[in-house]
């Protein structure tokens, strides 16, 4: 359906798809001559020339990305250089600083600076809540003022630059504006994604060492009333018996169509009602001007590979390559509407819902519930209401969006789609071809973009007006950003390979520290690979330079020698129909070094089993080879997952090694009850 295939920038054109076997093992997709023809980089041959200089001399680079932002003092430029690093343990301690000097303030440049500039009226926010009724928008000046406000009444608390503000908020336009709030007088925020438990919230408010939180009496999920004060009030009763730890301040928002203000527990003195005290405030708040090094936000990671890390963001660097990244990756041009479903409690609702965007005075939408309530339309009505241009999800969500097929999609037009995004995993090819195909009505490119909560932003992403997309790969890097493919000897490859995924030399976005514990950030990143920061991750470099993520270096599988990547099997596993979603782990085999362990959830459970292993063992054959064929398939009724939707392959592998008594920390799943479940059905 409709993909086209003009040649665009590539000076390799190629037939659209090569094949193996019977199966689609590479395709092309290029993006429609009027995409490319208004798009900020709109040929290949403009990228190159952009990342070379973005490389041979990064600090001219940035310094022009950095200029349309109002600076109170300009950067420390004496010794001619904007930015310093130390990339490698041998020389020393790890150090990175953009714009050392340079005094600014990224809530001013997201948004009095559009209002300065005439803009203030656009629309900054659509909100849409969980239930159907509930939406309402916010100009760019109602942010502002909002923000405002919040701020003067975080000063009235005591709230001062350097000190610490948790957030444990649901995705409710205060969300952004809390962030925002606090950036406005330097203080450093943490969002506690709102799905975390009691424990969950008590351990990060500990970590964090901070004294005012932001909550709210409680918010409907689905048809789920989640009672969040409540579990506010558990975990600060944990955290003030067991560890003397207290919440001084506890500035709680009014959510009656949730939990009414009579219905929540309240300590008097530490307990505010947002709506009795923030509207009182004046709607003008000064500025603290921080140094381009000063914290902006700690965030903890989402504990996919173990304990989550507080990884902390300072404020030049990050404002600058947010925005850039924002601006060329989605081709965001004014008065376009952007819809990202990730939730402010992980990176990407920081970096790509709320700074990327509304630096570039962006217009937002946000949207509270879920993408199956009322039914499995929502998110196709809400993009026809809004008419939303530039979609941003998670493969998690797709794939469990096309277990309810194509019928919900079609009965929408979506016309106002020109492009979508994906984050978080590797997206397997079906669920790329489906999103492009069914969702994109084969129009809109994917920017599949990898980064993590430590990159700050994009690092490798399609510009989607300037070459052409091949599904499951990110493709290329973006300005700035040199990766490399390390084998395990430390040696770094060229040309076409796989290997570990590294970075030379940093970028502004990059992730300063992780909180009290410089030397784990220092092991963690930079102690693999001398000279290199280790994302974790596995890749491959193709023929064409094009990036294609494998999935984590630790989650590898060495079966007779071959090393296996995760994704490529799960991918292959999730191809086949009644498939719905897959994890593969390695396992002890006497033969083989390591066998492939594949747990696999179907759409239907009903069926005949041994029919279905059979055809899935065929179907790995057929699109990898007889040597990534799973040694053992085990039916489960769903997999275990991170609150932000990611499969935790670690927990599997000890399920798949029977160490039962060993699981590691599953206070980071979404669904742990999951766990027993599949556990019973080893029949372990
Ligand atoms: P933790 O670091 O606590 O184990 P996490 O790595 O899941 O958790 P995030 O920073 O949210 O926490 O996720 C970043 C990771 O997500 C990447 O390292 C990568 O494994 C995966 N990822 C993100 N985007 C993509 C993508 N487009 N393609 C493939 N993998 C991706
Ligand atoms: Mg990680």
């Amino acid at each position: 359906m409709g993909m086209a295939t003009e040649a665009n920038g590539d000076k390799k054109l190629r037939t659209d798809c090569s094949t193996v076997g019977e199966v689609i093992r590479e395709e092309r997709v290029y993006p429609s001559e009027e995409f490319r023809a208004s798009s900020w980089i709109s040929s290949r041959e403009q990228y190159d020339e952009m990342y070379r200089r973005s490389v041979d001399d990064p600090d001219a680079f940035w310094e022009k990305e950095a200029e349309q932002f109002f600076w109170k003092t300009k950067w420390d430029n004496s010794d001619g250089k904007m930015h310093s690093e130390n990339f490698d343990l041998r020389k020393g301690p790890i150090t990175i600083e953009w714009f050392k000097g340079g005094k600014t303030n990224i809530c001013y440049n997201a948004l009095d600076r559009h209002v300065k500039a005439g803009k203030g009226d656009a629309i900054a926010m659509y909100w849409e809540g969980n239930e159907l009724e509930q939406n309402k928008k916010l100009s760019y000046k109602e942010v502002l003022d909002n923000v405002c406000q919040l701020s003067n009444f975080l000063r009235s608390v005591g709230v001062k630059k350097g000190d610490l503000v948790a957030v444990y908020l649901p995705m409710l336009a205060e969300l952004p504006i809390a962030m925002l709030a606090c950036a406005r007088i330097g203080a450093i925020h943490t969002v506690i994604f709102g799905g975390f438990s009691a424990e969950a919230l008590a351990q990060r408010l500990l970590a964090s060492g901070a004294k005012v939180l932001i909550t709210t009496s409680g918010y409907r999920r689905g048809h789920k009333v989640i009672r969040m004060k409540q579990i506010v009030e558990e975990a600060l009763s944990r955290l003030l018996e067991e560890e003397g730890h207290s919440i001084e301040t506890c500035l709680t928002l009014a959510n009656d169509s949730a939990v009414k203000r009579q219905d929540v527990p309240w300590t008097a003195r530490r307990d505010v009602w947002w709506q009795d005290v923030v509207p009182r405030y004046p709607t003008v708040s000064h500025l603290e001007w921080l140094d381009a090094e000063d914290p902006l936000f700690l965030l903890y990671t989402s504990g996919s590979t173990g304990t989550p890390k507080g990884i902390v963001h300072t404020t030049g660097g990050y404002m600058v390559y947010t925005a850039a990244t924002f601006k060329y990756t989605f081709d965001y041009h004014e008065g376009e509407v952007y819809w990202c479903t990730a939730d402010c409690g992980w990176i990407t609702g920081h970096s790509y819902l709320t700074y990327g965007p509304f630096l570039n005075a962006a217009t937002v939408l946000v949207f509270e519930g879920i993408p199956t309530y009322p039914n499995p339309n929502r998110w196709w009505d809400v993009i026809d209401k809004y008419n939303v241009n530039i979609f941003y999800t998670a493969p998690t969500a797709v794939r469990s969006l096309m277990r309810f097929g194509d019928a919900p999609v079609k009965a929408h037009h979506l016309k106002s789609l020109r492009l979508l995004g994906s984050v978080g995993e590797p997206i397997n090819t079906n669920a790329w071809r489906w999103l492009h195909e069914v969702v994109g009505n084969g129009r809109c490119p994917i920017v599949d973009t990898w980064w993590q909560t430590e990159t700050g932003g994009f690092l490798i992403t399609p510009l989607p007006g300037a070459w052409s997309l091949k599904p499951g790969s990110a493709t290329l890097p973006f300005f700035g950003v040199q990766p490399a493919i390390i084998d395990p000897e430390g040696n770094e490859l060229s040309g076409e390979a796989t290997g570990a995924l590294c970075l030379k030399g940093s970028w502004p976005g990059v992730c300063r520290t992780i909180l009290g514990d410089h030397e784990r950030y220092e092991m963690a990143y930079f102690g693999h690979f001398k000279g290199y920061y280790f994302s974790g991750d596995g890749c491959r470099r193709d023929e064409d330079g094009y990036y294609w993520l494998t999935g984590r270096v630790d989650d590898v599988i060495n079966v007779s020698g071959h090393r296996i990547g995760t994704a490529e099997v799960e991918s292959a596993l999730v191809s086949y129909p009644m498939c719905a979603e897959a994890a593969v782990v390695g396992y002890d085999h006497q033969v083989k070094g390591q066998g492939i362990y594949a747990f696999v959830a179907l759409k239907d459970n009903t069926r005949n089993f041994d029919e279905i292993r059979q055809a899935l063992i065929t179907t790995v054959r057929e699109q990898i080879g007889t040597f990534a064929a799973p040694d053992k398939i085990h039916f489960a009724p769903s997999l275990p997952k991170t609150t932000s939707g990611k499969i935790v392959r670690r927990i599997l592998r000890k399920i798949a090694a029977k160490e039962l008594d060993d699981l590691g920390d599953i206070s980071t799943l979404a669904n742990p009850e999951v766990v027993d479940q599949i556990i019973a059905l080893t029949g372990n």
